[in-house]
């Protein structure tokens, strides 16, 4: 069931990696650097990263201020053209790259292609969306008076992104600022910082001036506090956790700057009795436990009609059991470790926690340190049975590979409990029922809503994003991103007198 393999990347060269700023790759000003290691084994290294503070970030701002005007004036198809290209070049190294991400991350190898090639897709995307009509038509009171809207680049923004979806987040920030004219500050997650440099090497090697896109990397208070805390930093993109969005609402809401939140999750999948059943579990399963758990749309929740419980729960419990977990670039592996030490530790703190209080732990529960995963951040699947839908563990976002399954009767529970979160990211029905889907759909509190399928489930050209606690009422990608981007500009223009 589990895979080891025997490391040889001790002898691969390991690179050392500095800032982009203004069109140039440099080390951070202190000349410092930091490791990132790979979650599966800890002596894997990945690559020394550039250590950055107030210094980087100041002339990384001070490039994309500079760059500003010449992009904005640039046409959106030269723009849209260098997105292509992106595209293109990123296609063609999406297994290498998609490696490196699985490197740094620990998402199973075929995830990590598959993200880069979704980052594909959404370059791609953007380089269409940038040539869409942007603005509106309107007649005016004089019949004369042309009046119409266009849409302006926001300025300078700043992207900070996690680590749980390390070129897809980045991508799906940076494209659209890029495509509606606006110049970028990047800050990646320090825990996978790689896929971040690979990304902005492509978009240079596709053609971006110098200072259109910069990328700054380093820790949270020496990078990404600073860089929100510019006054020249117009807006602000950020996907990560709860505590650190409520800290960012606060700074951009003193200083007046635009603003957009993806946090967290406590993602429902509500099976009813009429369910086909082999469907919802592997659907079940599937969004509970690939990349680990550690996706924000991730199903953490089983809601589960009581008629079909203990059945339900059993078959949960069969296939969580059997996944094979252990080194994600292992072909037959089905599921990775944490992110790094830590996450397990606090996952497993979390699972004891949720059994002391009450919770009835059926599998997994503690970590995986045989067969090759000592090294690793690995944590065996988990499954609860018998969860208090009010309990922390029935409300609080674990993120990593834990399930609960909450028993109720019916339909109307079910909604009830699946609402009754702070969050409200994404959600799915298992059912054959057409009415009972719909008033699912109608009464769930969700930015994303399936039926019949995971929670996790994105399309690239769709809106993204969550309802309550989980987002900040703006969305992502698709049409929405232009929204976020761009700002309003309403335009009257009459004759001269005759
Ligand atoms: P995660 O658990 O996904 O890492 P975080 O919110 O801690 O979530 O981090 C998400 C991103 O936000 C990371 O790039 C991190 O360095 C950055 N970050 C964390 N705290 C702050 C902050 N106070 N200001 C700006 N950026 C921050």
């Amino acid at each position: 069931m589990v895979a080891a393999r025997t490391r040889t990347d001790s002898a691969e060269t390991v690179h050392t990696h500095g800032n982009f700023i203004n069109g140039e790759w440099r080390p951070a000003g202190s000349g410092s650097t930091f490791e990132n290691r790979s979650p599966a084994n800890d002596d894997d290294l990945v690559g020394h990263f550039a250590a950055s503070n107030l210094e980087d970030v100041n002339a990384a701002v001070t490039a994309a201020a500079e760059a500003a005007d010449g992009w904005r004036r640039t046409s959106a198809v030269a723009r849209a053209a260098i997105l292509h290209k992106a595209a293109n070049l990123l296609e063609t190294r999406a297994n290498e790259i998609g490696r490196e991400l699985t490197r740094e991350e620990g998402k199973t190898l075929k995830e990590g292609i598959g993200e880069t090639t979704r980052a594909v897709q959404i370059l791609r995307y953007f380089a269409g969306e940038a040539q869409q009509p942007s603005g509106e038509h309107y007649p005016s009171a004089n019949p004369l008076t042309l009046l119409y809207t266009a849409r302006d680049p926001l300025g300078v923004v700043a992207i900070i992104t996690p680590w749980n979806f390390p070129i897809a987040i980045p991508a799906w920030k940076i494209a659209p600022a890029l495509a509606f004219g606006n110049t970028v500050v990047f800050k990646p997650a320090s825990y996978t910082p790689v896929c971040g440099v690979r990304l902005v090497e492509i978009l240079t090697e596709a053609g971006l001036p110098p200072g259109v896109l910069n990328l700054v990397s380093g820790g949270a208070s020496d990078v990404g506090d600073p860089l929100v805390r510019d006054e020249r930093v117009v807006a602000i993109s950020f996907t990560g956790s709860n505590q650190t969005g409520a800290e960012l609402r606060k700074i951009a809401a003193e200083r007046g700057a635009k603003l957009q939140l993806e946090m967290g999750g406590k993602n429902p999948a509500i099976v009813l009795a009429d369910a086909d059943l082999e469907q919802a579990l592997g659907q079940v399963v599937n969004g509970a436990m690939m990349s680990t758990g550690q996706k924000c749309t991730a199903t953490s929740r089983a809601i589960v009609d009581r008629s079909l419980a203990d059945q339900f729960t059993t078959k949960l419990a069969e296939r969580i059991a059997a996944l094979n977990v252990g080194d994600p670039l292992e072909d037959g592996v089905q599921m990775g470790p944490l992110i790094n030490e830590q996450a397990a530790e606090r996952v497993v703190g979390e699972v004891t926690a949720a059994k002391d209080a009450g919770s009835d732990l059926l599998v997994g529960g503690g970590r995986l340190t045989d067969n090759g995963r000592g090294n690793g951040a690995f944590v065996a699947p988990t499954l609860f049975a018998g969860v208090d839908p009010s309990s922390r563990f029935g409300q609080e976002e674990l993120f990593g590979p834990v399930l609960g399954v909450i028993p109720v009767d019916g339909l109307d529970e079910a909604v009830a409990v699946a609402n009754q979160v702070r969050f409200g990211l994404s959600a799915s029905i298992f059912t054959r029922d057409l009415g009972k889907a719909l008033r699912f759909v109608q009464e769930i509190q969700a930015g994303i809503v399936h039926v019949n399928s995971e929670t996790a489930g994105a399309e690239p050209h769709v809106p993204f994003g969550g309802m309550k606690g989980s987002s900040s009422y703006s969305r992502e990608q698709g049409k929405s991103a232009r929204e976020f981007f761009t700002q309003v500009k309403t335009v009257y223009v009459d004759p001269p007198p005759a």
